[in-house]
């Protein structure tokens, strides 16, 4: 069911009616259509200004865009708003980066002739995305992919009709032809549908590893290119720091931003012997001071309880906090102590609880750091750069933030390895998933 069901008072403020197949295959047609009249025949040129509208849009209507999100996911208004100033950066980003970023590549012939690799679009893209963060999710796909010249087929979570609607009067309004942007209120089943549907010519998720491995091997076997960007369970490494305060300041906001729904936020709190003691005292302290907004709805809020409650009945320590939810609130909890082969070691807790490590040295915090199924970032405090170097190329995740957290930019590549997911999404590398790179040559 698509509705927006406020998570701060469990009122369904607003019901969205579920397509029927034939919207969605309309969607799909006019995705396609839109494909071959207008991506194939308009330059990159009359593009990068319908982006700049939807700059221009995000910025005028910002504070009625944020009201959306925080009704829909219970974020507070400031993070809302963050939210939508950070996704017009992205589009602004990729508005003013395109033309470099999607210049051609020339190869050196070994014989006569030139040749050259030229980045063309590939067709409509199907994007399935999350309600943790429901516009910057949707720009990290859509801004590098329209200005491309695919066109984009949004399926959002169920949580966020209000702010899938929205966007896709946003692309309209900044002129984009319809079907360039086209947003379906699907099921499961029709999802799949429309990844088998042979126009369809990619497909991006970003969400669970569970849904990762559904649709992964569903445009797995229609043969068409994937982005799965998925859970993570991040290692905050402390080893020795100038400023301990300050690292305290990076691992809380790393931990509670979005209320601690965040893929790449800190999990797990891993710290040598000699500052441990002092790092948690001063976290906890921290911690006890957030009055944070509610989780996006009670049935998460509950998930992670039961996540919490297995971890103490596996015999984790509960150094602080009310195991328990309270509707969608629940509030910071930290654990300790938890035992090797628990399954807290290896879950994704999306929600505001800390796990602490403490380690003796470097290869301790590695090892321990790696042992989960995911790898999505790290982050690792030191003053040695010896030792950055050597988290930095032995962490087994796709981002490792040395001394910052926090860092996330439209220029930066973001994505996972492991469980985590594969293909990135922005930067140089988001802006080469779905393009046919095409080799011409003249002799
Ligand atoms: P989810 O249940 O996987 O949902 C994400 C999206 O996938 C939703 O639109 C959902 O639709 C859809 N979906 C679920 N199962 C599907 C299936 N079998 N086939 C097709 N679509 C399917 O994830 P979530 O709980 O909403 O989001 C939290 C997860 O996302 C966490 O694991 C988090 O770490 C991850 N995440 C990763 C990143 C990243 O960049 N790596 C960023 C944000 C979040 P419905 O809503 O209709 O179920």
């Amino acid at each position: 069911m698509y509705a927006v069901i406020n998570p701060a008072t469990g009122e369904v403020e607003e019901e969205y009616e579920t397509f029927t197949d034939d919207q969605v295959r309309e969607a799909v047609a006019s995705a396609d259509r839109t494909w071959r009249e207008w991506s194939l025949v308009s330059s990159l040129d009359s593009r990068i200004p319908l982006m700049r509208n939807v700059v221009e849009i995000y910025m005028r209507r910002r504070d009625e865009l944020a009201d959306i999100i925080h009704h829909e996911m219970g974020k507070s208004l400031e993070e809302a708003v963050g939210e939508v100033e950070f996704s017009a950066q992205i589009y602004a980003y990729y508005a003013d980066h395109a033309r470099e970023l999607l210049a051609d590549m020339p190869v050196d012939r070994l014989g006569g002739g030139t040749a050259l690799v030229r980045k063309l679009p590939l067709g409509p893209l199907l994007g399935i995305m999350p309600w943790n963060y429901p516009y910057y999710q949707v720009a990290r796909f859509a801004g590098p992919n329209l200005l491309i010249g695919n066109t984009v087929i949004l399926k959002h979570a169920s949580l966020c009709p209000k702010s899938s609607a929205a966007m896709e009067a946003i692309f309209l309004e900044a002129g984009f032809p319809r079907g360039a942007f086209v947003n379906i209120y699907a099921t499961i089943d029709q999802v799949a549908a429309v990844i088998a549907d042979p126009r369809v010519r990619g497909v991006s998720l970003t969400g669970s590893e569970r849904a990762g491995k559904q649709v992964a091997s569903e445009a797995g076997s229609a043969l068409k290119k994937v982005v799965c960007e998925l859970g993570g369970n991040d290692p905050f490494i402390v080893m020795s720091t100038d400023d301990l305060d300050e690292a305290v300041g990076y691992g809380i906001a790393a931990r509670y931003e979005n209320v601690g729904q965040i893929c790449n936020g800190a999990k797990r709190f891993i710290v040598v012997d000699g500052l441990y003691d002092d790092f948690l005292g001063r976290f906890v302290e921290a911690s006890k001071k957030l009055d944070l907004a509610p989780m996006c709805s009670e049935a998460a809020a509950a998930n992670l309880s039961r996540q919490v409650h297995r971890a103490l009945d596996e015999g984790a320590t509960l150094v602080m906090g009310d195991p328990d939810n309270h509707g969608a609130r629940f509030s910071p909890v930290i654990l300790a102590d938890i035992p090797e082969g628990a399954s807290a070691r290896h879950e994704e807790f999306f929600g505001p609880v800390s796990q602490f490590y403490r380690v003796a040295d470097a290869g301790e915090a590695l090892r321990v750091a790696n042992d989960t199924p995911y790898g999505l970032g790290s982050y690792v405090f030191t003053t040695d750069p010896s030792e950055a170097e050597f988290f930095a190329n032995g962490l087994e995740t796709g981002m490792t933030y040395v001394n910052e957290a926090g860092a996330d930019s439209a220029e930066l590549p973001f994505g996972g390895v492991k469980n985590s997911g594969f293909g990135r999404e922005m930067g140089v590398l988001g802006m080469r998933e779905f393009v046919n790179l095409k080799l011409i040559t003249h002799h």
